[in-house]
């Protein structure tokens, strides 16, 4: 099922109604909707799937910045910020699940996949270890910074902090994410 009818995406779908909620334009300066996210997507104006991961994170900014006093809000609805933080892990979970079946695909030299893992590839946020040479799944904004600071050729398993999986004896993360995808 797609996310935009699963059930946790449905407080985000419409726009706020401005004029009910009269104090929102104190706290959110560029609101965004899932609904004119989901238009985008569809009329296929997303160069990138980050771009999209980028409006979902500002979704929850907003989300964040109206109900969680933490991000100069209020506590007016602090379960909408939980679901939006689940809704931005579930979209990265999905985008990465996309780019498995793809080197799935790749292993079995399906043309049409291959090329499209070769217009996503980049805008994922992998890794490949210069110890093991297995790719691993880091979070976008690690991922940025090692970008910015011209990092990513150096990355080894080991020196990821604060995860379980964190060595070069683990498994590919392209199975660990399909099969946490696959149960979901
Ligand atoms: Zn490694």
């Amino acid at each position: 099922m797609p996310i935009r009818k699963l059930p946790i995406a449905q407080p985000f779908f419409p726009k706020v109604d401005v004029k009910k909620i009269k104090d929102y334009g104190d706290f959110v300066k560029e609101p965004k909707s899932l609904g004119e996210l989901s238009t985008k997507l569809q009329r296929n104006k997303y160069d990138s799937w980050k771009e999209y991961q980028a409006d979902i994170r500002k979704i929850r900014a907003n989300a964040e910045a109206y109900n969680d006093a933490e991000h100069g809000g209020e506590f007016k609805n602090p379960d909408l910020v939980k679901t939006a933080r689940l809704l931005v892990g579930l979209v990265d979970l999905r985008i990465a699940m996309y780019a498995t079946e793809i080197i799935q695909a790749q292993k079995k030299s399906d043309p049409e996949l291959v090329k499209l893992r070769k217009d996503y590839h980049d805008q994922l946020p992998w890794v490949q270890c210069s110890k093991c040479q297995k790719r691993r799944l880091i979070d976008q904004q690690e991922h940025e910074d090692l970008q910015t600071s011209h990092k990513l050729e150096q990355w080894v398993c080991e020196d990821r902090k604060g995860e379980r999986r964190g060595t070069c004896d683990e498994p590919d993360d392209e199975e660990q994410f399909r099969l946490i995808a696959t149960a979901m």
